[in-house]
């Protein structure tokens, strides 16, 4: 039944888009014929015309009022960033030139050590995979056209039990074997000639027994390179050069979150010549690991114009706005018996103005997850964190006036669900 609802829907969206290509095809033809542009480029289809292009798909469009996440389609890209990508599309470059250029820019505007570089990756998942390719295979042409196989190259990564994520997949790609630690005595006997990296889940610092500055301490008593996965950990800005000068040697971004770059963005920071090492095994260049891990030109150009935007911006004045649109949702919300507010923020990863609220069981036939699966049900669906124990906000992917729809939304729902 859902398959048949589904082909259904994409049949009236198919009649429409074909009915609206008629009369955009005329226009276009009757503008190309007009136009001395190439042959060949008349417009044939009418997709693409209205305002909601994802609504042409038949798709329901999201507000997000939860976080920058992926399959949702992560941030929205900075309109600065969408003009430079425009701009980008018009030439063809040498795409490693570009890297290089890219890279040198990025590194003069971020407050690196000496020695260290940037490379634009497709995404902090990506940085770790090419990163780790990197260590591995160091700038041998054999080594990097035979891995994932690591014979005659280290072979082992060490990392804290309580570090282990869904993300070091990436590292498993190199061929990489994890080997899991809790102590600083189970590090130092984890070590041996196989071991080609120590591996830092940022996010998991309060987790894991040995705290950021001992892990540095214990590679680098030990001469073993260190890797850090911050992908969501900006802001605060500073984030983006604080790790390099504690010493890791390369550190992971995304560009598609806060940042608002390509969502198909990341830096990969580190000591110049592992990032070098890094791109020799990634994009444009072939037979290697990484290939699949393609960064366009026009997405290079829009990391480097968004992060110049996030840099210049004044945080307390974007953490403010974004407080106040969680407020709008608190004053809606609280003359709701049973309701009640906390503010707290994630301490490394996200680390902005947040809002829990939370719901009394017993004057709530709804779970907050209930709540939550409702309003995500809705046309725009409403994406809010709905935990067992509380629904999470925050404001960094809500735009201007969405706040009141959130609240509005919630609103209902909770009095539909009082007792
Ligand atoms: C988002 C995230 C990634 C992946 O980043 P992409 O830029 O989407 O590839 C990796 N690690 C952590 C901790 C993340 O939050």
């Amino acid at each position: 039944m859902a398959r048949f609802g589904l082909n259904r829907r994409g049949f009236v969206g198919g009649l429409v888009t074909l009915a609206g290509s008629v009369f955009g095809g005329q226009r276009s033809f009757a503008a190309a014929a007009a136009s001395p542009g190439r042959p060949g480029n008349t417009k044939i289809t009418g997709f693409g015309e209205s305002d909601n292009v994802y609504a042409e798909l038949g798709l329901t469009t999201i507000i997000n009022a939860h976080l920058t996440e992926t399959v949702i389609g992560g941030s929205l890209i900075r309109p600065e960033a969408i003009a430079v990508m425009e701009k980008a599309a018009k030439h063809f470059v040498v795409m490693m030139d570009l890297e290089a250029a890219v890279g040198k820019r990025i590194s003069e505007m971020l407050k690196l050590p000496q020695g260290y570089g940037v490379i634009v990756t497709s995404g902090a998942a990506a940085g770790i995979l090419n990163g780790y390719a990197a260590i591995l295979t160091g700038n041998d042409p054999k080594f990097i056209k035979q891995i994932p196989d690591l014979t005659g190259m280290k072979s082992e990564v060490i990392i804290q039990r309580a570090h282990r994520s869904e993300w070091d997949h990436q590292i498993r790609t190199t061929g990489a074997k994890i080997i899991e630690v809790e102590t600083a005595e189970d590090v130092q006997k984890a070590i041996n000639e196989r071991t080609a990296a120590m591996h830092f889940q940022n996010f998991s610092d309060p987790d894991g027994q040995i705290k950021r500055a001992d892990w540095l301490k214990l590679a680098h008593d030990a001469n073993v390179p260190t890797f850090l996965d911050a992908a969501a950990d900006v802001p605060p800005k500073s984030r983006l050069w604080e790790y390099a000068n504690m010493g890791f040697d390369l550190i992971a971004f995304s560009g598609g979150k806060a940042i608002r770059g390509p969502q198909t963005t990341g830096l990969l920071i580190g000591r110049q010549e592992m990032v070098h090492n890094a791109l020799l095994n990634m994009s444009p260049n072939e037979d290697t690991i990484g290939r699949p891990n393609k960064v366009g030109k026009e997405e290079m150009l829009g990391l480097l114009k968004a992060l110049e935007v996030y840099l210049a911006e004044d945080q307390d004045l974007v953490d403010k706005a974004q407080s106040k649109q969680l407020e709008t949702i608190v004053t809606k919300l609280s003359k709701i018996p049973g309701v009640t507010f906390t503010r707290e923020v994630s301490p490394i990863k996200n680390h902005f103005p947040s809002l829990q609220m939370h719901m009394d069981p017993a004057r709530f036939s709804a779970k907050p997850s209930d709540i939550a699966a409702q309003l995500a049900a809705m046309k725009p669906s409403i994406i809010v964190g709905g935990g067992t124990s509380a629904i999470e906000m925050t404001a960094i992917d809500l735009q201007p006036g969405e706040e009141r729809i959130v609240a509005d939304a919630l609103a209902s729902a909770l009095t539909a669900h009082s007792i």
